[in-house]
């Protein structure tokens, strides 16, 4: 056995050893900013419920990650120690790795870095990504605006809402070239996000949710848990005909993956389903 081999399974064990380690004194008294969900008009992103939900039962993981998935996670802490190395040696490093916690909301989460820009203290979302769909997606193209992932500004509107830090950058590196670009974040009057940044070339952008809708899903959730009510599916392990047949319409699904669904050689469905780790879990508990 060489030593690619030798660490390739030490990676997948010490995942694990740690998993059941966390697992076991896991205290579960507040949902992660992370966890969060929303489901509003024709919006919907975050953590799938479900998948928290054998979290908080304390469930087995049935599909561990891979040792591929675990550098590549390990890959995006070390850039964003890096970067955060960075700012400490510029001067404007405050805080990092901040942490806060509303138990009556059952809501905690970890700012990676507040810095002082020389006017005023703003927070830092530091987030690495790779592949074709990342940079069309966040970096944009000739003729489409770059955004940020819907996920992660759900993340940073909760820690504007839970701290007094008003305004966050939401910074992103492409892991392939180290390509960087940068959204910031604020909330309006009535607490929808608002979103700006260098590949938004028309402005702003508002998205149609607030804070009171997360919490309605946490609400919802915690008594999911309390009630031992298993979560119905946030996301299709396989879409049916129809949804694939739509997404394909709407340029979601690429001619290749529909070519190869329609003969048979290939099942669609959400990428969260994928890489889930109750993915035989969810599938043995049924919709
Ligand atoms: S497999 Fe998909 S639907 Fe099931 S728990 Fe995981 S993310 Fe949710």
């Amino acid at each position: 056995m060489d030593a690619l081999d030798v660490v390739n399974q030490n990676l997948i064990l010490w995942d694990l050893q740690d998993r059941e380690e966390r697992r076991e004194k896991a205290s579960k008294n507040s949902f992660w900013a992370t966890d969060a969900y929303v489901k509003k008009e024709d919006f919907h992103d975050g953590k799938c419920a479900r998948a928290i939900y054998y979290t908080w039962k304390n469930e087995k993981v049935t599909n561990p990650p891979d040792h591929r998935s675990l550098r590549v996670l390990q890959l995006g802490k070390l850039i964003e120690s890096q970067e955060i190395g960075y700012y400490r040696r510029s001067g404007i490093l405050i805080a990092s790795n901040t942490k806060w916690r509303c138990p009556e909301d059952k809501v905690s989460g970890e700012i990676d870095a507040l810095i002082y820009n020389g006017r005023k203290i703003i927070g830092v979302e530091l987030k690495s990504s790779y592949g074709w769909y990342f940079q069309q997606q966040v970096f944009g193209t000739k003729n489409k605006d770059g955004f940020p992932k819907k996920d992660h500004v759900i993340q940073v509107m909760m820690y504007i809402h839970y701290t007094d830090i008003r305004e966050f950058n939401l910074i992103y590196f492409d892991r392939g070239d180290m390509d960087s670009t940068k959204f910031s974040i604020i909330l309006d009057i009535v607490g929808h996000p608002v979103v700006t940044g260098v590949p938004i070339k028309s402005g702003s952008i508002t998205m149609p949710f607030t804070v009171e809708d997360v919490k309605k899903h946490f609400i919802n959730l915690y008594s999911n848990v309390v009630e031992n009510k298993l979560p119905a599916r946030d996301y299709y392990i396989e879409y049916p005909a129809e949804e694939v047949e739509k997404r394909h319409s709407s340029g979601d699904i690429s001619e290749t993956a529909y070519q190869d669904w329609s003969k048979k050689k290939r099942i669609l469905g959400d990428w969260r389903c994928s890489y889930c780790s109750y993915l035989d879990a969810c599938k043995r508990d049924g919709e």
